[in-house]
């Protein structure tokens, strides 16, 4: 598609990107093939020298996965998109591609859990450290910064307390230092929030989440300028988490339903926020849209609305809270989110148990908490398949 920049984000869901080949396919063709073909010894040699662009290998390029990040990086509004195997590949190769050993990572304390074990764990046996740090106090951020400091790495609202982190502040801080900043989008998506447009350098995806929104296929993308998606490109075509072609064809596909499914469950999750907010038996909401949500203006001033995910306290602690997740017909017992199926999750027990009580503590993850992907569901039907158990403790 010509001159995609003029589109607004409806029309670019469902044409950026796309190339067809010579038969004139409607729908996108999935590519299934690990080598492409030259015409002559004289070409092949020109295509891995990269006089010549065009496919050679799978692990380097597939036209499948080139539509995908054309069009993902046409919805960021970025220059450039580089997709990945999953999310935790896209985090893995944007810290490899700009930083080395002695560098150092200011992140925030509530990053996705794998996260946090990759950057503590994996990359530490690198030599690259990282300082955790508030995530709602961009002083901390600026506090933590040393002279070895190239990256600051966020994701916001964070998981499971919808905690907003404020992004143009975390970027005037860190370009003063000549600090490079990523935020992982995975919860907001484009059609939410734009980190580009914040003056963020580069944005992480899950795109295992909303992008794919039906729970099929695991894949990310790392987006941005050209001069820096091109290192985690170099990365990438070396050490091998590159996204499939077909998981690449599914996230195309579920690209084009993107705004109206992320719009669609973002409503549904602001009734049931209300509902709870109002509900007896629910201690208090964490959801970005409400009022009472301590950072609402930043919210509304950030995201366009408060977004699918919903995470609520019930009066009690553990035993309720479970109560409430045993007498669920409907909504699904995992921690997935980005469904169209509603998931619901205790983070204490699951996503966060593997943190000791006392940091879970600190970090407010209490064991009454409760947290809600909200789906494409009636809300009535969501509403009457949590009062079953809220009812009873
Ligand atoms: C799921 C998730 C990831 C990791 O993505 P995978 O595709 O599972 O590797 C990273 N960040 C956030 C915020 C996530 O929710």
């Amino acid at each position: 598609m010509a001159a995609t920049a003029n589109y607004r984000p409806e029309t670019l869901a469902v044409r950026a990107g796309q190339e067809r080949s010579q038969f004139g396919e409607h729908s996108e063709a999935l590519y299934l093939t690990s080598s492409f073909v030259f015409e002559s010894a004289a070409q092949a040699a020109k295509r891995f020298s990269g006089e010549e662009e065009g496919n050679v290998y799978a692990r380097f390029s597939n036209p499948t996965v080139s539509m995908f990040e054309e069009r993902l990086a046409a919805l960021e509004g970025a220059e450039d998109c580089v997709a990945t195997a999953s999310g935790m590949s896209a985090i893995m190769a944007t810290v490899l591609a700009h930083l080395k050993q002695g560098d150092h990572i200011v992140a925030s304390n509530s990053l996705f859990g794998a996260t946090v074990q990759l950057f503590n764990n994996i990359l530490s046996r690198t030599g690259i450290t990282t300082t955790f740090v508030s995530h709602t106090d961009p002083a901390a951020w600026e506090a933590a910064i040393r002279p070895e400091t190239r990256l600051f790495f966020l994701e916001t609202p964070s998981n499971p307390l919808t905690e907003i982190a404020d992004i143009s502040k975390l970027v005037a801080i860190a370009h003063a230092k000549g600090i490079l900043v990523a935020v992982d989008n995975c919860f907001c998506t484009p059609i939410l929030q734009k980190p580009l447009e914040l003056g963020a350098d580069l944005v992480i995806h899950s795109a295992t989440k909303y992008i794919d929104g039906q729970g099929r296929v695991l894949g990310g993308a790392v987006c941005g300028p050209k001069k820096l998606t091109e290192e985690v490109f170099k990365y990438l075509r070396t050490a091998g988490p590159t996204l499939s072609a077909f998981n690449a064809w599914v996230l195309l596909k579920g690209l084009e339903t993107l705004k109206l499914r992320v719009e669609a469950q973002a409503a549904n999750a602001a009734r049931l926020a209300n509902w709870l907010e109002a509900h007896p038996r629910v201690a208090r909401v964490f959801y970005p849209g409400l009022p009472s949500h301590p950072q609402h203006e930043l919210a509304k001033a950030q995201q366009k609305n408060g977004g699918g995910i919903v995470s609520f306290e019930v009066k009690g602690g553990r035993e309720q809270a479970w109560t409430v997740v045993d007498h669920c017909q409907l909504l699904s017992i995992t921690a997935n989110l980005g469904d169209v199926k509603t998931t619901i999750t205790h983070p204490a027990s699951t996503t966060h148990g593997r943190i000791s009580p006392e940091a879970r503590a600190a970090a407010g993850i209490n064991e009454g908490l409760l947290r809600i992907a909200v789906g494409l569901e009636a809300v009535e039907d969501l509403q009457a398949d949590l009062e079953r158990g809220l009812s009873l403790i």
